[in-house]
């Protein structure tokens, strides 16, 4: 691990709930059953509070994606870089990097989460092809 000079979160409770369910749960609705990202005190699709944490799989397929070429500030200048839309086995859609050569990517392709650990406190969620 070299040393990481990219902006990264503040530890906080919000943080700390977004990695527990980015890294091994999501939430899942008991009233129609949908899995929910970004974790919210009530489903977006049936209004029902009765949530659980539920295990995933950590698997999915590629959504979408851009290419990032021009940083938009110094700390991002270490590109290409691949921004992706993951959609999860699950269902819900996450935002992330994909550690992938541009040239290599076809949407649909199959994926997997790949934990970065860029401190010795920050863990970022990315993806992988699988
Ligand atoms: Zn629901």
């Amino acid at each position: 691990m070299s040393e990481y000079h990219k902006p990264l979160p503040k530890p906080s409770p919000i943080s700390a709930v977004l990695r527990l369910c980015a890294m091994e749960k999501l939430q899942k609705c008991g009233g129609c059953g949908a899995f929910i990202y970004y974790p919210r005190p009530r489903c977006p699709h049936c209004l029902s509070e009765n949530l659980e944490w539920r295990n995933v799989s950590g698997r999915g397929k590629l959504y979408s994606y851009t290419v990032v070429r021009r940083a938009s500030s110094r700390a991002f200048a270490d590109g290409p870089y691949v921004l992706a839309i993951v959609e999860l086995d699950e269902g819900p859609r996450m935002t992330t990097n994909l550690m992938a050569e541009p040239e290599k990517i076809k949407i649909g392709m199959p994926v997997t989460v790949a934990f970065d650990d860029v401190t010795p406190e920050h863990t970022l969620v990315k993806f992988k092809p699988a």
